[in-house]
């Protein structure tokens, strides 16, 4: 069939901090091979370079302050520009707020792309209050426990030496509610942004996050083969 129509897949995830959102972006990456860019990763990554902008951002991160958007803005623009961003991305973490929307809208645009998905991974509060205060961990070795279904041998113990566990502070029932409560004042305006433009995609994740990737990929899976099919009444 000539020129058949190159499927991009620019892809965005929002979602509450212990939603699954990061491992659900990760899979989807994985499966369509396109990179999964997080936040974190992208600070992390230019602080350990030593550009004009790592240096800028390090400055920031030193006087504990958060990075402003105009300063997040001229990282993504950067990262979606490399090579391996071409068939596509999976933002996590960014955009945040309609600024930050926007702000995504333009740098897309000026390289004449747009969004295909906005994933929304919804969860529960009380739910997710659950999943994540019964959550422990070994201060000393680094293993996570939950007192519902991974519960240590012996009660309150490491099973792989005598440690006691403890609860982090953002597992705390207090914080995520906290959290809960930021992530609503601000995303859901942008959640709204982009329904009133067709992207959103809802995706239940109290479900177990095999289920969730596999809503998220056959998703993706329909749009291509409903993209093709049109292709082909023409
Ligand atoms: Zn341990």
């Amino acid at each position: 069939m000539p020129n058949r129509q190159k499927l991009t897949y620019h892809t965005i995830f929002l979602g509450a901090p212990g939603s699954g959102k990061g491992t659900a972006a990760s899979r989807l990456g994985a499966y369509l091979r396109i990179p999964h860019i997080s936040t974190g990763d992208m600070l992390r990554e230019s602080v350990a370079s030593s550009t004009d902008l790592g240096t800028r951002v390090k400055a920031v991160m030193e006087q504990g302050l958060l990075v402003n958007d105009e300063i997040m803005r001229e990282l993504v623009k950067d990262r979606l520009q490399r090579a391996d961003c071409r068939k596509g991305f999976i933002l996590d973490g960014f955009p945040r707020t309609i600024a930050q929307g926007k702000a995504l809208d333009e740098i897309l645009a000026e390289s004449h792309k747009r969004l295909d998905f906005v994933f929304v991974m919804e969860i529960e509060e009380n739910a997710l209050v659950r999943r994540l205060s019964n959550r422990r961990i070994c201060p000393q070795c680094g293993r996570v426990y939950n007192l519902i279904g991974l519960k240590p041998r012996q009660e309150g113990l490491c099973d792989d030496h005598p440690v006691a566990l403890i609860q982090r502070e953002d597992d705390r029932e207090e914080t995520i509610r906290k959290r809960m409560t930021v992530y609503r004042e601000n995303t859901l305006p942008l959640i709204e942004y982009y329904r009133n433009r067709y992207l959103i995609v809802t995706v239940n994740s109290d479900a177990t996050i095999d289920k969730t990737v596999e809503v998220v990929v056959n998703t993706v899976l329909e749009r291509d083969s409903t993209l093709r099919k049109k292709e082909e009444e023409v």
